[in-house]
């Protein structure tokens, strides 16, 4: 599908426009309601494609303009989750959230984010990936008073998000991808079900697939969290041999200024590795030729047709203008590298 080498893409979210909602922030209200509201959605991701075209980038999202967080704006689609009741939890075991409370059976109705796919394809002639939130980090950012049993309940998710993730591939939808930043934290969980529920999310799909795992937004409780980690972040490698063996096609990861060894990367060797190679917890702008630094060293542990150059995570709590700058630090590193593969 994606015949050029090095396609560009980012891990999720964009910042909005300060006049959709409050800038640089997770969570942030809206500034409309009702239909102003979706059209002013519509206007931003619009804008959004527009931007990461312009950058350069060649698979492009929706920058998550229409959802005020990866995984809470999916949750309020479904019945069995009282957003009314809100317990204050601590999230991917490090930060306190308020979340809503999952009170029955969880089900969807109705489809989630098809129409804004339907309308992003109409707007775009690239690739589009689609970012669903996965099963582990769904779980983790609930507070649960019916099923008692993560292991369940992610279950329960996963049956959904294929439901979603089957209609968005009708659609047209070519990538669709599952955040698993909770992956990072809950290593026993990954790989008793975590991994087996990821795959029961893309059970029967035909596009390619991907998951996301990272170390977090670039707020204050995931910097300060790092600083624990040590000099070398092993993470990865407990449940990467098991990943290896997933059905998921492409696997995007932490790699700028992260402390995660490179060579750990050889562990998934046969899948698509989106490669973060833009740092999305410091407003400094990376440097073509760091950007390509760090595509060189991942080229040691993938092959050329393999790597997708990418962000950390994503950059909703940047300034708009930092993060479009980073966009075409990203492209512009990636074509270097380029170069040097096509000589
Ligand atoms: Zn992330």
């Amino acid at each position: 599908m994606i015949q050029k080498l090095l396609p560009t893409s980012t891990a999720g979210s964009l910042p909005k426009p300060a006049w959709l909602a409050e800038p640089e922030k997770l969570w942030s209200s809206w500034r409309f309601q009702g239909d102003e509201l979706l059209e002013a959605k519509r206007d931003a991701l619009r804008l959004s494609l527009q931007d990461q075209q312009q950058a350069g980038i060649d698979i492009v999202s929706d920058g998550e303009q229409t959802r005020q967080h990866f995984v809470t704006t999916f949750i309020e689609h479904l019945s069995g989750v009282d957003f009314e009741r809100r317990q204050t939890v601590k999230i991917r075991d490090r930060y306190d959230a308020s979340v809503p409370t999952v009170v029955g059976p969880v089900s969807r109705e109705k489809s989630v984010f098809v129409e804004d796919a339907k309308f992003s394809l109409q707007q775009t002639n690239h690739p589009l990936k689609w970012a669903l939130p996965g099963p582990m980090t769904m779980v983790d950012t609930l507070y649960d008073n019916h099923y008692k049993s993560r292991r369940e309940l992610a279950w329960e998710f996963a049956k959904i998000l294929n439901e979603e993730a089957k209609e968005l591939e009708a659609v047209g939808v070519d990538i669709i991808q599952f955040d698993e930043p909770a992956f990072n934290v809950f290593f026993d969980e990954v790989n008793d079900w975590g991994i087996a529920t990821l795959q029961r999310a893309i059970e029967g799909l035909k596009c390619e697939t991907a998951v996301h795992i990272c170390y977090g937004y670039g707020i204050t409780a995931n910097t300060e969290w790092k600083k624990t980690l040590g000099s070398q972040w092993l993470q990865y490698e407990q449940f990467f041999p098991q990943l290896q063996k997933s059905k998921i096609d492409i696997v995007s990861l932490e790699c700028q200024n992260s402390h995660v060894p490179m060579e750990l990367i050889e562990l998934i060797r046969g899948k698509k590795v989106m490669v973060g190679a833009i740092d999305v917890a410091t407003n400094t702008i990376e440097t073509p030729d760091e950007v390509a630094n760090t595509l060189r060293k991942a080229l040691q542990f993938v092959d050329p047709d393999k790597l997708y150059p990418s962000t950390n995570c994503g950059m909703a709590p940047l300034p708009r203008l930092v993060a479009r700058d980073k966009l075409n630090a990203l492209s512009t590193g990636a074509e270097i590298v380029r170069g040097e593969l096509t000589l």
